[in-house]
Parts: C-alpha cells; structure tokens; sequence
C-alpha cells in the first residue's frame, strides 16, 4: 500500500485581525518548536489581510503557509481577486480551491475550480480541492456519484498528482457540529481514490467538516484518511494542536 504523509490544514476564513492573527500564528509557531511536526505537515491558511504577518511569524518554523482562493488568471483586470504567483510571492505553497462557500457563496461552477487548480499548480502552488455533498444528496443515496462527479469536473485535463490535496467536505457537515459516519468517510475516501485512477493510492485524500479534538481521533486513524481540513476548531491553538498531534 502507498505511504501517504499526513497533513492538518487550518481554515480561518474570514477570522482573525492583525493582533489576534499574529497573536494565534505565534502561539502555534511555538507548539511547533515545541512539538516539532516531523514526518507531517501542518498548514495554516489566514484570510489575504493575515498573509504577510503570519507568514513573517511562520518563518522558519515547522507550520507552512496557504491561501483561501486564487483567480485563474496570473494578472489583469480583476478587481478583488488574488493571481496564483502573488500568493507565492508571499510564501503561500497551498491553496484552498473549491470550498462550498465559494461554490455556493460565489457561484463557482466546478470548471471554474478546475482552471483555479490549472493556474495554482502552473505558479508551483499544491492545490486543496474541496468536494461535498449536500444532506438531500446524502440522504437520498447519492453522495458517492454526486462528489466522484464533482471531483473529476473539479480537476483540469492534466494536473500534478505531486501537487494535488483532495478535501472531501460534506457541506452538510461543515460549521454543524455533525460529522458523517467513519464508515461513510472510509467509503468516500475509497471512491475518491478509484474516480482518481491509477494516482488514487498516493493523492493525499483529507476530511474536513466539524473536526474537533474529539472528533479527530476516530476519523483520522481511518486508513483511507490522510489528514485533515479544519474550520472552526483552528482558530484556538490548544485544539488544532491536539488535532495536528493525531498524525503522530
Ligand atoms: C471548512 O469549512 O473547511 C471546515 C472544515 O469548517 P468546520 O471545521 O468549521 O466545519
């Protein structure tokens, strides 16, 4: 079976101003001097106003940087967007692509995400694509065909499997303190990888969606999980530690 390494990415959306963002980045620079994530990696995604102080206080430590977004296009005309190279300019090496609140929020269509995914991996970005189904798709039987969909539409014709995250967010989980079954996460995980192909078995295929310290000793010792995607839990240092410690 392949080695996958394992991540714990934090999604601060739209969280955090200068004092608490540099404040949350420093005490969680210092659970990783302390604590030294080695053999995984931790990622922490600030809103664009965070990115340049917390990647100043992230330097040099173990935690990486990434973005929540990015346009498709390297520059240009495009009032309130953010090209791939400028968030590597700033340190960024992942970005978030795809997320439901983007999707949904934005009105993103999957081809969109997919041209995101094309331009974040052309600047040498790793691209974290998120796909989910909503509760009447879930309860209705459909999840599966609906996120294998989702994906392989979310994904360019050629893309780098090296530089390439799969996040599989049920929408329904995200933000409502519910999570799917672990055998429903086991089995999703499982048809992500087959959608992938030949690459499935060392795409790195992460859950996200009301993980909690409690929540993420079960759901990350599943084998088909190789980390995770974290909202709300990130923001407090204590408990995205304790959920980035589980890939010990
Ligand atoms: C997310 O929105 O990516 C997410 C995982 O949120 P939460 O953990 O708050 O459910």
């Amino acid at each position: 079976m392949a080695h996958r390494r394992k991540i714990v990415i934090a999604n601060w959306k739209m969280h955090g101003r200068i004092t608490s963002g540099v404040q949350l980045a420093t005490d969680l620079a210092q659970k990783a001097a302390a604590h030294k994530p080695e053999g995984y990696d931790v990622v922490v995604c600030p809103p664009y106003s965070l990115l340049w102080p917390v990647a100043e206080v992230l330097a040099g430590s173990h935690i990486k940087l990434g973005a929540q977004d990015c346009h498709t296009a390297n520059h240009g005309a495009y009032t309130g967007d953010i090209s791939a190279g400028m968030l590597v300019d700033i340190g960024c090496q992942y970005v978030i692509l795809g997320h439901s609140e983007r999707r949904n929020g934005h009105g993103e269509t999957s081809q969109f995400v997919a041209e995101k995914v094309a331009a974040a991996q052309q600047a040498g970005l790793t691209a974290i694509v998120c796909v989910g189904e909503d509760r009447p798709t879930r309860e209705s039987g459909g999840a599966v065909e609906f996120v294998t969909k989702q994906l392989k539409e979310s994904l360019p014709s050629r893309y780098q499997t090296s530089s390439l995250i799969v996040a599989y967010e049920p929408v329904w989980a995200i933000g409502s303190g519910t999570t799917p079954a672990e055998n429903e996460i086991q089995e999703m995980h499982g048809a992500i990888r087959k959608a992938l192909g030949a690459t499935g078995e060392v795409v790195q295929v992460i859950y996200g969606g009301s993980i909690t310290p409690h929540t993420s000793a079960g759901i990350m010792a599943l084998s088909q999980v190789d980390g995770t995607l974290v909202g709300g839990a990130s923001l407090n240092a204590d408990g995205f530690w304790a959920i980035a410690d589980r890939c010990r």
